[in-house]
């Protein structure tokens, strides 16, 4: 089964098919697949309680399960649909490749199932990037709402694509949030339009080099029919779009955070223009919004809104909507979060900054900063973003496994910024941490959660930490209340 003959008109009946990963998106898969009639085998490293338990509800329902082995390929697969975060390099891979047997991550399959249960299929708008997907995807998806669409944010974002496809809703577009391990995984997706935020190295162990990164968020360019967004302050994302093969009449559209081009998005005396999707752009600039309507309005936060602006002009939406749609966007949880003052000192949770370029952005939105950072690198050097942000300091907290290697980079660049190195991982570990930033905090300060390192070493995921951070905050509230 070439991946070209596969469509949403493909005959699943009899194919067999192997879904690596029993997890958010395997199970779907799987059953998705097996009620089209293909003979579906799921295979999983692991093999514990729960991983028992799902695959028994699997078994059920006449899939087969086999457990405690993810690397061997069953021989009659003729198609592997994967968890998009299983390693490329991996065994069953290269069987896969050996066999000529195609691979097809969530989204691919998602993007050839769409349309199979008989409805018009709703084009997707993609947001992709190292930082700021889910704030733009969301951003983009009130901006739709304001104009009246029938509209979801979907994808690497809590919501499954292949529910969102297949499901009872009816869409007139969809929001997209990928990852670059999606689209690592998605050789035929083709978006009306798409937007790469920013590139900066992260999760290289995975991809295995910087190149190889930036190809796989460049595929989300691959077709694009109205509009590749790119980030005008990030030239790498300009030459992703160069590279792209696009349909016939596609635009390279731009943003930046200074006064826009022709064929760009930016900022003119606090407010947000549109240069691009106007009749005349030489001589015409359209008004969106005020930087005052972006919530939060951080620099980077501004970055985000011009490129959901972007893709949202690029489907026709009026000016008004954008701005209506910007003023009634939240920011998630745990992305500079304001948590509560306490005695003129502001805490700020952005446990979401797993890397050090979302740290930069945090950083770089406040004077004067305790900030509580540390936990996994996934191979990060820390000497560029100190070196930026040492003027700002006030002191610096440092927690986690990998703590040693920010403490190398400011002794290197920073040198008078006290450091509290904090040698505990326990559950209390965070509460003392807050407490030691409280120490060093002076009024007007602003204590700042923004880790650059990933949370798993002392946490379940980012959300756990963050939480710890604000439960922290909260309780030291109420003591000082
Ligand atoms: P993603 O979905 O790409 O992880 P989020 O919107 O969840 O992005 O934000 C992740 C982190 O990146 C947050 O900590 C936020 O402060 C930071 N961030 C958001 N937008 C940007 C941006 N445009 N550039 C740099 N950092 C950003």
């Amino acid at each position: 089964m070439g991946s070209q003959e596969v469509s949403s008109t493909v005959d699943w009946q009899g194919k067999h098919v192997t879904v690596a990963g029993l997890g958010v998106s395997g199970i779907p898969a799987a059953r998705a697949l097996h009620e089209r009639g293909a003979l579906v085998t799921v295979v999983n490293d692991g093999d514990d309680e729960r991983a028992r338990a799902q695959a028994a509800e699997l078994e059920a329902l006449g899939i087969t399960v086999r457990l405690g082995d993810g690397a061997t390929l069953p021989p009659s697969t003729e198609l592997v649909v994967t968890a998009p975060g299983w390693q490329p390099d991996k065994p069953l891979f290269l069987a896969a490749a050996e066999a000529g047997v195609p691979v097809w991550g969530d989204v691919e399959l998602a993007w050839r199932l769409r349309g199979d249960n008989g409805r018009k299929p709703a084009p997707w708008l993609a947001v992709t990037g190292t930082n700021g997907k889910t704030t733009t995807v969301r951003m983009l998806a009130s901006i739709l709402e304001a104009a009246g669409l029938r509209t979801a944010a979907v994808g690497n974002i809590g919501v499954s694509l292949l529910d969102a496809v297949l499901g009872e809703t009816e869409y007139d577009v969809l929001a997209v949030e990928l990852s670059s391990y999606q689209l690592h995984w998605a050789p035929s997706l083709r978006a009306h339009s798409a937007a790469v935020l920013n590139l900066a190295p992260d999760h290289l162990d995975w991809h295995g080099s910087m190149a190889a990164y930036a190809a796989d968020k460049g595929r989300v360019y691959e077709g694009n029919t109205v509009a590749c967004v790119y980030n005008a302050a990030d030239p790498a994302t300009e030459d992703l779009v160069r590279e792209a093969d696009v349909e016939e009449g596609c635009r390279a559209i731009g943003f930046t955070l200074g006064a826009p081009g022709p064929s760009q998005l930016g900022v003119v005396d606090g407010i947000l223009v549109d240069r691009a999707f106007v009749a005349n752009r030489q001589k015409q600039a359209q008004e969106l919004a005020e930087v005052t309507d972006v919530n939060p309005p951080a620099p980077h936060n501004i970055a985000n809104a011009l490129a959901a602006a972007a893709l949202a002009r690029a489907f026709g939406v009026e000016p008004a909507a954008v701005r209506d749609g910007l003023r009634a966007f939240r920011p998630d949880v745990h992305r500079i979060e304001h948590v509560a003052d306490i005695d003129e000192v502001r805490y700020v949770d952005d446990s979401k900054a797993t890397n050090t370029h979302a740290t930069e952005a945090s950083l770089a939105a406040y004077d004067s900063i305790v900030w509580i950072a540390g936990g996994l690198a996934k191979g990060a050097t820390f000497d560029e973003l100190v070196t930026g942000a040492a003027k700002r300091l006030r002191g610096v907290v440092l927690i986690g496994a990998d703590r040693a290697l920010i403490r190398e980079a400011l002794t290197r660049h920073a040198p008078e910024v006290p450091v509290v190195d904090l040698d505990r991982t326990d559950t209390g570990a965070m509460s003392e941490a807050v407490a030691r930033a409280a120490e060093l905090a002076r009024p007007g300060d602003t204590v700042l959660l923004a880790p650059a390192c990933a949370s798993m070493d002392m946490f379940t995921n980012y959300n756990k930490r963050g939480e710890a951070f604000a439960d922290a905050v909260r309780a030291r509230a109420d003591e000082s209340a």
